[in-house]
């Protein structure tokens, strides 16, 4: 069995005088040239716990030391030289350690490991508020909005530092992407500050600063559609800032404010419109002109006898529905002009005459029952 095991050496390509630099170097190489998550070859997965065999014994100056003098022999176990599973549970922890900030992460992220600073994450959203008549939400319409959105910064292809100056170690947590903070008995790791997590320094980018983005004013256009409401939400994809890390970009969201109308009440797809009827109109009924929306004016019929606060209902002449289509309704409100004498007589000249008839009116009026019994 040990004759068929290559030298530890070999597998790494490395003299037998290499320095713990020259190893890790050349460990990090096969490492991901050869782990199986990345290469599919039937072999890799062979070749690559060779190499994580070796790099564990190598990279450890004790046991280097031990091999150095015994070879193979001095790692044997009684089943025969393969590694127990604690064994291997240590060497995914050394290999995290070593791909952390190479963009490897996601390997670790699915073995549901420590989690990465550099996962895609989506852009920001970005809200605007726009606001518009009450005509305009009954149409709908195009709104052009001057947008500053973040956008890839053109200089590092959104890297936030540059590619061809290289990376250097951090300092602060040698490479390991956190450090650790006694307190008394126990040690707390935390994310390292220097590198934020990654393990390496970077020259940052002399376009954006390191943020791999940049800002930029587009100009968007967007169809507010027909019955969009006061609080409406309209939302345009991919219009928000940049994603980090090749994430995607965030969107945009058009809050919608509809202004206040002077004659028209919106309630959900119903329109309400105040109207003043003479008495004699209240009581005989009649056709009144009213204007709409879209801008038409319709004839709409008032039944006799109507009083004060009865609506009279319009169909399909409300707002055009958001969902589902068709028009809500309009509904007119009644309002009775009750004459007030003596400012008539003043300022409309006949209101003698209206008086009189009035008076008239009176007499031929049959008596109302004086106590109204209450609605229940
Ligand atoms: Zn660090
Ligand atoms: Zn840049």
């Amino acid at each position: 069995m040990q004759s068929s095991k290559r030298d530890y050496y070999e597998v790494l390509g490395v003299p037998r005088n290499a320095t713990q630099e020259e190893i890790k170097k050349a460990y990090r190489r096969l490492a991901r040239k050869y782990h199986p998550d990345f290469n599919k070859d039937p072999d890799a997965q062979e070749k690559f716990k060779e190499i994580n065999e070796a790099y564990q014994v190598l990279s450890d100056p004790e046991k280097r030391k031990l091999y150095d003098q015994y070879g193979h022999s001095a790692f044997q176990t009684a089943s025969g030289g393969e590694y127990s599973q604690q064994a291997w549970g240590d060497l995914f922890e050394t290999i995290e350690d070593l791909f952390r900030g190479f963009g490897f992460e996601e390997v670790f992220e699915r073995r549901g490991r420590r989690r990465s600073q550099r996962r895609p994450i989506k852009g920001e959203d970005i809200y605007y508020t726009v606001e518009l008549t009450l005509e305009e939400a009954y149409s709908g319409k195009v709104v052009s909005l001057s947008v500053v959105r973040d956008v890839p910064c053109p200089a590092c292809e959104g890297l936030g530092y540059d590619k061809d100056k290289g990376e250097r170690t951090c300092p602060t947590c040698g490479g390991r992407g956190s450090i650790y903070q006694r307190q008394f008995f126990i040690s707390i790791s935390q994310t390292c500050p220097t590198c934020g997590g990654e393990g390496v320094i970077r020259e940052p980018c002399g376009r954006c600063g390191g943020k791999g983005t940049v800002p930029e004013r587009e100009e968007v256009k967007v169809r507010m559609p027909p019955g969009v409401d006061n609080g409406s939400r309209v939302l345009v994809e991919g219009k928000g800032h940049a994603g980090l890390y090749g994430g995607p970009p965030g969107d945009l969201y058009l809050l919608v404010k509809v202004l206040p109308h002077r004659l028209f009440e919106r309630r959900g797809d119903n329109l309400y419109l105040d109207i003043n009827l003479k008495l004699t109109e209240a009581v005989m009924g009649t056709e009144l002109e009213v204007p709409t929306l879209s801008g038409e004016k319709i004839k709409v019929k008032v039944p006799a006898g109507v009083k004060e606060g009865d609506t009279v209902r319009v169909e399909g002449k409300g707002m055009p529905r958001l969902r589902g289509g068709g028009f809500g309704d309009l509904f007119l409100r009644v309002h009775i002009d009750i004459p007030k004498l003596g400012f008539w007589e003043k300022h409309f000249g006949d209101g003698k005459k209206v008086k009189q008839l009035l008076e008239e009116l009176d007499k031929l009026l049959p008596e109302p029952t004086r106590l109204r019994a209450r609605q229940p």
